[in-house]
């Protein structure tokens, strides 16, 4: 694939967005004490083959993220999901089966969406003032009805950069070198916990995390 090809995939192009109005692509440039911050977030998760590692990766630098759960790995390592969310992380609603909004029919999109949610509920329930939950739909498609159905009971959180890191196609280090020249001050960068990625995840993550350490990011859960 060519280079602006694949950059373009990277990052989404801004006419994307228009396409779901009220959905959120980007977040803060920077924190309350002006430094400059990244949002790391795992989809597909939680399982014991990556998650696990991934908690340990973000501790070595103090990172908080922000993981789309699928509900039948919460359902399956409830665990997992609670030493996630002992560490400071965020959970997150990515349905229950992670089927695409394309190919499910309106109620079954929304009671997965729902259910997946019981099952965060369960496992951190909320205060009286808590903030909205957080919904990030599979594949990133969506539809305007259910953009509609959502948006009262979620804020919708897509991505600024794309790893990529579930393309087997693409080798580790050209995952890398495009997630590092893409990447800046208040995006929302995307991996996958999951057993497809890992081989990009795991090369990718840790010099991730170093590179933008050094520069003195921090990493923040959204
Ligand atoms: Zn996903």
């Amino acid at each position: 694939m060519g280079g602006l090809a694949a950059a373009l995939l990277t990052r989404p192009p801004r006419l994307l967005h228009r396409l779901l109005p009220g959905a959120e692509w980007r977040a803060p440039a920077a924190g309350p004490d002006g430094r400059p911050r990244l949002y790391l977030t795992f989809d597909d998760g939680p399982i014991p083959e990556e998650t696990p590692w991934v908690l340990e990766q973000l501790a070595d630098y103090q990172a908080k993220a922000t993981f789309f759960c699928v509900g039948d790995n919460l359902a399956r390592h409830p665990g997992i999901a609670r030493a996630a969310l002992a560490a400071g992380h965020r959970l997150a609603n990515h349905t229950l089966h992670h089927r695409s909004a394309w190919a499910t029919g309106r109620a079954a999109y929304l009671a997965g969406v729902a259910r997946c949610q019981q099952l965060l509920r369960e496992l951190d329930p909320p205060g009286p003032n808590a903030p909205l939950p957080l919904f990030r739909p599979p594949y990133g498609r969506l539809t305007w009805p259910l953009l509609r159905a959502l948006r009262p009971e979620f804020r919708v959180l897509m991505w600024s950069v794309l790893t990529r890191d579930y393309d087997p196609g693409l080798a580790p280090a050209e995952c890398l070198r495009l997630t590092l020249a893409t990447a800046r001050a208040g995006d929302v960068l995307v991996f996958h916990d999951s057993r497809k990625a890992s081989p990009r995840l795991r090369f990718v993550l840790p010099r991730v995390l170093a590179h933008f350490a050094a520069l003195g990011f921090e990493f923040a859960a959204l």
